[in-house]
């Protein structure tokens, strides 16, 4: 097929336009602007066709003489197989520039409504798309200010008006002179039919803004002059010849003559163009030209775009270790995905082209800056475990307060954290935001444990001094013995609080709030407190306090004031002494059973509240029990039982020693 119907009788547009044309003219390797259209017009049987397959090497339908049958209607697209030419030995020279001919059938320019209608439309669409339009008439016709032609020309002037009076875009109307004979100079014709071409622009009814321009503000004219086929066959064929000679030297094409549409888009053009004409719509040329450019930059965007996620699947991001590797790795997808769009894409109409390249841009980058976000995320985990690791690191050295190292170490990771995360094009305020507040968060944490473990240390440190107080004090039991051990309590306990306070500036060191220092300090009181409770009901047992009392009773009865032991003289004296330490003895259960203070008569009672959980999962009965009960009636009288027992034993014995005495 060396012809396409491009647009048949039924004033169908061919979808194969695309593939036709590729097949000689991809535009792959140039910027696809390197490629002509000629149109040719006239009335019917002028020899159109004939000319144009001698003048390209087309094979467009000839009228057949013999049978003088008309041929098949429509436009028809040829791509020219050669240039005729007068230069070569062979008479043709190679179409290097793509020229495309559009062979304007069955227009006659005076027979029936659908023909007028045919004609009109087909003259919109040669003029829309094409830079040369050869205007073939016969010299006999020229100066005869009627007939088809004039017609015709009268329908391309006008509509060229409707099309371009807005937007002027020239072309080349090139007439060619047939069977011209040569008695009348072609300077001569030129004359005549250009005065002809002024009256038709004359006549016809202009828009608006469109009074004062001239014809030649149009259209370029040319002229040329074709002998007779038949009677001057050498002649004719010279006449092409030479013809050709200007289509291959490139005079005829002019560079504002091209509507700058990459051949991949124009077909679309072409598409989009017919529709327009056939739906009778008003044909807006740049609007056309526009959407032809973004369906276009669409495509070559997608294009682009595909290539950039082939490209960025292949990229083990997780191998970039390296800031600058990373950064560099992002930067370069991004710039080979836009360097294919730019080199396509940029033939199109600029502000389209820039539109969609930031479109483009926006869709590549939503990508990276996703990778980034991640990497970043990473980068956010590792910088605040080390946050951690150097935060302990500066603790031991012990040259700083806390609270200023937790400062310091934390603008030194947000300062990595900048250089690193700056290297990349992306923003990363969101991503430097979480590092922050995860920082401000391990910093918080950080300041928790180090108050939690201060308190266990000042709590550990009661804990001691406590015990050994208690255990002297115990050892010594007296009545007002609660308020002795009260009394060493709050002595212990002000002195590790005023280390809480002053010595060691914890509060000050951890950086804490008025608020929160107030909140520690209850904490620490807290803390005293429960290990005080805890001592004491861990100590004061059935077995202690019998243990305690027995050496109270020991010590009372077998000692003297002097801490010298009795000699017993007497039983009398046995007795005396046995009842006075067992009455003192005795007196000593209830203390032991209960926190009192003597001096008040009121039973301990702690200034902070240490009620645990342990205590709500207690019993009814349990709940009762107050800070101060250390034992339980059961559990006194089972010390009053044991203690009686040994009181007695030991009573018994030292009767037994003075009757052995004296009996001996
Ligand atoms: P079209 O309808 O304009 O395309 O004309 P065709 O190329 O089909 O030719 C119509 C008839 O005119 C054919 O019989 C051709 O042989 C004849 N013809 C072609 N060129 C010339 C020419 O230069 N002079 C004359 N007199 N006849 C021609
Ligand atoms: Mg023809």
């Amino acid at each position: 097929m060396s012809s396409l119907q491009l647009i048949d009788e039924n004033k169908t547009f061919n979808e194969h336009l695309l593939p036709y044309i590729q097949r000689y003219y991809d535009g792959k390797d140039d910027n696809g602007l390197n490629y002509h259209i000629v149109s040719v017009f006239g009335s019917q049987s002028t020899g159109k066709s004939t000319l144009l397959n001698r003048l390209f090497g087309t094979e467009f339908e000839v009228m057949d003489e013999a049978k003088r049958q008309q041929t098949t209607k429509g436009i028809w697209i040829s791509h020219a197989k050669y240039i005729a030419s007068s230069k070569a030995e062979s008479g043709r020279t190679e179409n290097t520039n793509h020229v495309f001919v559009l062979d304007v059938e069955g227009v006659d320019g005076r027979e029936k409504a659908d023909d007028k209608d045919f004609e009109r439309k087909s003259a919109l669409f040669a003029l829309s798309t094409s830079e040369i339009l050869i205007v073939n008439i016969w010299e006999h016709q020229v100066g005869l200010y009627q007939g088809a032609n004039m017609e015709l020309l009268k329908t391309v002037f006008e509509v060229n008006l409707s099309l371009f009076h807005s937007n002027r875009q020239k072309c080349l109307l090139l007439f060619v002179v047939r069977d011209f004979t040569g008695v009348t100079p072609l300077e001569n014709l030129e004359e005549n039919l250009k005065t002809d071409l002024n009256k038709i622009w004359d006549s016809l009814s202009r828009p608006e803004n469109c009074e004062g321009v001239k014809i030649t503000d149009f259209f370029d004219l040319g002229f040329v002059s074709i002998s007779h086929k038949h009677f001057q066959k050498e002649r004719f064929e010279e006449d092409i010849r030479l013809l050709g000679d200007k289509f291959a030297s490139d005079s005829l094409f002019k560079q504002e003559y091209h509507r700058n549409i990459p051949i991949d888009a124009w077909t679309i053009y072409m598409d989009q163009i017919w529709q327009q004409i056939e739906l009778n719509k008003d044909l807006d040329l740049p609007t056309q030209q526009i959407l032809v450019a973004r369906f276009r930059c669409d495509e070559i965007m997608q294009q682009a775009y595909d290539i950039f996620e082939e490209q960025y699947q292949m990229v083990d991001f997780g191998k970039l270790e390296d800031s600058q590797d990373f950064a560099d790795a992002l930067k370069e997808l991004r710039s080979e995905a836009l360097a294919p769009y730019d080199s396509s894409a940029s033939r199109y109409n600029q502000s389209v082209y820039l539109e969609r390249r930031e479109q483009l841009i926006k869709k590549i980058d939503l990508r990276l800056t996703e990778t980034n976000s991640q990497r970043l995320n990473s980068v956010i985990k590792k910088l605040v475990s080390e946050f951690s690791e150097q935060v302990q690191i500066a603790k031991k050295k012990r040259d700083a307060k806390f609270s200023d190292i937790l400062a310091a170490q934390s603008a030194a990771i947000v300062t990595q954290f900048r250089e690193d995360a700056s290297k990349c094009i992306f923003d990363h305020s969101r991503e430097l935001e979480q590092l922050k507040k995860e920082l401000s968060d391990v910093s918080e944490q950080l300041r928790h444990k180090e108050k939690n473990l201060l308190l266990s240390r000042l709590t550990k440190k009661f804990q001691t001094q406590f015990k050994e107080k208690l255990a002297e004090i115990t050892g010594d039991p007296s009545t007002d013995l609660w308020d002795r051990v009260l009394n060493e309590f709050n002595q212990i306990t002000q002195s590790l609080e005023s280390k809480y306070v002053s010595d060691d500036q914890y509060d000050y060191q951890l950086g804490m709030t008025e608020q929160e220092n107030k909140d520690t300090h209850v904490e620490l009181l807290q803390s005293f407190w429960t290990k005080f409770k805890d001592i004491i009901h861990d100590y004061v047992t059935e077995d202690t306090v019998s243990r305690i009392l027995r050496n109270k009773f020991e010590d009372l009865f077998r000692y003297d004031d002097n801490d010298v032991p009795r000699v017993w003289l007497n039983t009398l004296e046995i007795d005396q002494q046995y009842n006075r330490a067992r009455d003192t003895v005795l007196s000593l259960l209830p203390v032991f059973s209960k926190m009192v203070l003597t001096k008040t008569n009121e039973e301990i009672v702690p200034p902070v509240n240490i009620s645990t959980t342990d205590s709500e999962e207690l019993d009814e009965d349990d709940k009762e029990t107050t800070f101060a009960e250390l034992l339980s009636i059961k559990q006194q009288n089972g010390v009053l039982s044991r203690v009686k027992k040994e009181m007695d034993a030991i009573y018994i014995e030292a009767k037994r020693s003075v009757m052995a005495n004296t009996t001996s």
